[in-house]
């Protein structure tokens, strides 16, 4: 590419509580519309808000985590503007001092580790959302009031794959700090991408371009790499200047971003101090609490994954993508399984069986305890591996115990004595291919071992069958 790229992020994460971020009303997912709504979450007159302090707190558990500035104070800001989904006609926001400025976290990509600034942190509150028929639209209340976290960086992403990185990233340390499910399903993360370019040499960024509340990593990836190409084109082609300081929108439907307006009417939001809620002063030692509770961040978890139980890099970045899959295999590990063996199982087979069915590792059927049954009975050699994944498979489909499979009659034959025998009967009629076999045909090697997994119904261990069939072979070849 001719250009370089710059990206700038503001991230928006729904934060877990109890109730919203102002009001009583419950903090939850529903289908059912308008469940969870309170009078101030649609603005009756006489309402006022009444601040969540659990909210209060992981705003600055992050802020913390992130390597943020906390201030001294906490107090709100009023964002003016129309909308209806916003029926008080103000956002209660932070503006002059948010919970956290001038962070910085270390993220991964490509095998490279990237510095990433956070300009600031900012708590603030959901607006309602909107669902458009036909020829009408219905007002939504229950994401009204839902405590959102914005983290905004400074410019400082050169690539699609840097920038979904660190949402990846900021994802399992939402999860990790326990402040967030951080479900992008359930559109608990929203970003918005501001994306110019810029010639190699140029001392000044371009125009930068935002694009608007896209709801996958998919979408932010798809929308940088379009509004990349886009710019690089216009400024091929020596129309640059049409490239304005506006606010698109990214269409999933035609892959593109589209004009939504341009920056000229910029709204003024006519910012002020929420007068409604006091300010209060943030002390020293409530920080020191909170700092306290920052678990291990998914980075570290990784480092210590590869050098204390040598997983690859790849293996561990895939377990540490998503809290509920460290949980799991935390608990593998606590059981006494092999850290390699839990990890291949749960990387390939686990992760395989959750993302194609679409189910959630939380509450999967083969939960660690049921794991360790069958990895025990590969250890014991009672089962082959090929054994083991179809008991991992049925034991999903039928949501039966794994030792239920296990039974003698499908255990694998170890016994060397006895498999010595078939082995000898079955040397004893292929007089034919033994002399083929000398004769240079040496792929005939698989037709003995086929023979012996025929007479045990596949129950031969197959490593003590190739052995036994390869002295007898030798042995023949030397007569
Ligand atoms: P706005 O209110 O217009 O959204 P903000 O200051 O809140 O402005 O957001 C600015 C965002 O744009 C930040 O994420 C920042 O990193 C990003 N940004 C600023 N300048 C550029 C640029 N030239 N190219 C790409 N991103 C930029
Ligand atoms: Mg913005």
């Amino acid at each position: 590419m001719k250009y370089k790229a710059v990206i700038g992020l503001e991230m928006h994460c729904e934060l877990k509580s109890n109730s919203k971020v102002f009001s009583s009303a419950k903090n939850g997912y529903s289908t059912i519309p308008n469940e969870f709504v309170r009078p101030l979450d649609m603005a009756f007159p006489g309402t006022l808000p009444v601040v969540n302090k659990k909210c209060v707190k992981d705003a600055l558990k992050m802020s913390i985590a992130l390597g943020c500035t906390q201030p001294e104070y906490m107090y709100f800001d009023r964002k003016n503007y129309y909308y209806p989904d916003l029926p008080k006609g103000y956002q209660i926001t932070q503006m002059a001092c948010p919970v956290g400025v001038n962070g910085k976290i270390d993220i991964e990509c490509d095998g490279k580790t990237i510095p990433v600034y956070i300009h600031d942190i900012h708590l603030e509150e959901d607006a309602a959302s909107l669902d458009h028929y036909f020829n009408t639209s219905c007002i939504d209340y229950n994401r009204s009031g839902v405590p959102l976290l914005e983290l905004v960086t400074e410019p400082c992403f050169s690539s699609a794959s840097e920038a979904v990185a660190f949402l990846e990233t900021m994802r399992s340390i939402y999860q990790f700090c326990d402040v967030s499910e951080g479900d992008t399903k359930k559109g608990q993360i929203r970003c918005d991408v501001n994306v110019s370019i810029m010639e190699e040499t140029d001392q000044e960024y371009g125009t930068r371009v935002e694009i608007k509340n896209v709801n996958s990593f998919g979408g932010v990836y798809d929308a940088i790499n379009y509004e990349i190409k886009r710019q690089s084109e216009l400024k091929s082609l020596g129309r640059y200047e049409e490239v304005e300081q506006e606010t698109r929108r990214w269409d999933e439907e035609s892959q593109t971003t589209i004009h939504m307006r341009s920056k000229v009417d910029a709204i003024d939001y006519k910012y002020f101090v929420e007068p409604n809620i006091p300010k209060y002063k943030i002390t020293k030692e409530w920080l020191e609490e909170i700092k306290k509770e920052i678990p291990e961040l998914p980075l570290e978890c990784k480092h210590k994954y590869m050098e204390k139980y040598g997983l690859s890099d790849y293996d561990a970045s895939v377990i540490i993508k998503d809290k509920s899959y460290v949980d799991y295999y935390e608990k593998c590990l606590s059981l006494n399984m092999d850290a390699k063996q839990a990890s291949n199982w749960l990387t390939t087979q686990i992760l395989g069986k959750i993302n194609h069915e679409e189910l959630s590792l939380n509450d999967f059927f083969l939960t660690p305890e049921r794991l360790k049954q069958i990895t025990d009975a590969i250890e014991n050699k009672l089962i082959s591996s090929k054994q083991a994944k179809e008991i991992f498979m049925k034991s999903c489909e039928e949501k039966k115990e794994p030792k239920e499979y296990i039974t003698s009659e499908n255990a694998q034959m170890n016994d060397e004595s006895k498999l010595n025998e078939i082995i000898a009967s079955i040397m004893e009629r292929s007089a034919v291919q033994i002399e083929q076999y000398k004769n240079g045909k040496t792929n005939l090697f698989d037709y003995f071992v086929g023979q012996v997994m025929k007479e045990t119904k596949g129950k031969a261990n197959p490593v003590v069958t190739k052995e036994i069939i390869t002295q007898y072979l030798n042995e023949e070849i030397k007569k």
